[in-house]
């Protein structure tokens, strides 16, 4: 019986990746001023480059975005199932640590929002720090900016205090009371360097969250089909790193939230034909989204927030019955892929043709993990439990299975260790007193 790992629950992930939030602070009007001065004192005169933003602009942006908007923000993803990954920058331009305090704001402020994104995004998404501060890099023995930048210097991190710079982002957020599933990072930080930041990525979640799977999400490619690569495997010891990896642009509302960037068409049209993701969804691959945080409130106009509920529109309408995307954090996207790739699956001594056992042995566990067998079963068992047999891919869930034509697909929630999948037949064709075949 020929065993194959499906999608989850056969259904393609979906996932919205935020960038650059922090709790109160809106980063993009900091962040361009920084580089602003940057640039005033390094090269006086020179204009700036394309990606550095309009200091013309900076007076317009609110210097914050309030927790209200948080708030219905979160809610808004939780009533419609949205899931994926909200940065919390947690030493957000230089401005304060988010354990400790933000200046020129107030601590019930900082309280207010921490609280928001605990436990209304939290839930559904994954919070990680997008290194300390998303401009300035923190020299860790002063705690003061140095002059060099995150994602400019370090796109080609100096490796010795890499992994304790990690350390440090992951401990601030641990200390405001989140266990983060990974790392953000701010631009291009660690992208020549990719393998020594995946490792510096995994050593600091090891140290500091006993987390043997984390993720980092660094890529964005818009035009080839995004995969989930794994670094720095260790298969007996259940470690690995995931890179998640965006198939699409942000055309939500842009990093600035002054940029007309934003386009609902741009990932899928009204008809449901064109965009980015149509093409992503039929190959069933991890369709990830990104979006920036500063482009969702747009100075309170919502910009990316309204293209993000027509995106969700057209996307529930191209999955009409429900069946065919499940939306995930960035780390069941990873934890799924790791189990996907790194369980050992064999299939045992045949008992008699009517009952064949599949052992699984994984240090990769997930929930839903889904089976394709090229055999018509009438009874499924996972350590010793029925599986319940459903008719529709739309009842189809962890602990059941399904049979379609001469396929049957299982699905269950897969434990560290060894599992044991005891599978019984229909019999095989047989034939009947009429003298044509009756597959009973
Ligand atoms: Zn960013």
């Amino acid at each position: 019986m020929n065993v194959s790992v499906c999608n989850p629950l056969c259904r393609t992930p979906l996932s919205l990746i935020v960038d650059d939030s922090c709790p109160v602070l809106n980063l993009a009007p900091y962040w361009i001023e920084q580089r602003q001065e940057w640039r005033h004192r390094h090269h006086p005169g020179s204009p700036p480059e394309a990606g550095e933003g309009d200091a013309a602009k900076v007076a317009s942006l609110p210097r914050a975005i309030p927790v209200e908007f948080a708030a219905r923000w979160g809610d808004w993803c939780g009533e419609q199932g949205v899931r994926g990954k909200f940065s919390l920058i947690p030493f957000p331009a230089g401005v304060g640590r988010i354990d400790q305090g933000l200046e020129g704001f107030s601590q019930t402020e900082l309280k207010n929002w921490l609280d928001v994104a605990r436990d209304v995004i939290g839930p559904n998404f994954d919070l990680t720090p997008e290194m300390l501060t998303h401009t300035h890099v923190v020299n860790l023995q002063t705690g003061k900016l140095s002059d060099e930048w995150e994602q400019v210097e370090w796109v080609q991190p100096p490796l010795e205090p890499l992994t304790e710079y990690i350390i440090e982002a992951m401990q601030i957020l641990k200390n405001a009371g989140i266990a983060c599933e990974g790392v953000t990072s701010p631009g291009a930080f660690g992208k020549r360097r990719e393998m020594d930041y995946a490792r510096a990525v995994l050593d600091a979640a090891l140290a500091v969250n006993a987390n043997a799977r984390p993720f980092y999400f660094l890529w964005l490619k818009d035009d080839e089909w995004p995969d989930v690569p794994l670094w720095h495997v260790e298969q007996e010891r259940g470690v690995a790193i995931a890179s998640i990896v965006s198939c699409a642009g942000d055309w939500f509302g842009g990093w600035t939230g002054y940029d007309e960037a934003g386009d609902p068409d741009l990932f899928i049209t009204e008809d449901l034909q064109g965009g980015r993701l149509p093409p992503v969804l039929e190959k069933e691959l991890p369709c990830v989204l990104v979006g920036h945080w500063p482009g969702f409130y747009f100075g309170g106009e919502e910009v990316g927030f309204d293209v993000l509920k027509e995106v969700k529109r057209r996307l529930d309408a191209f999955d009409g019955d429900g069946t065919r995307t499940l939306w995930m954090k960035n780390s069941e996207i990873g934890h799924y892929e790791m189990a996907r790739r790194l369980s050992d699956i064999s299939n045992g001594e045949n008992q008699s043709a009517a009952e064949e056992i599949i052992e699984i042995n994984s240090h990769f566990p997930t929930p839903r993990f889904t089976l394709s067998l090229d055999a018509k079963l009438r009874r499924v068992r996972v350590n010793g439990r029925d599986l319940r047999p459903v008719q529709s891919q739309r009842d189809f869930r962890s602990g059941t299975f399904r049979v379609q034509g001469r396929q049957t697909f299982i699905a269950f929630d897969l434990a560290a260790g060894r599992t044991e999948i005891k599978c019984e037949m229909h019999a095989h064709l047989t034939i009947s007193p009429l003298g044509h075949d009756d597959i009973n």
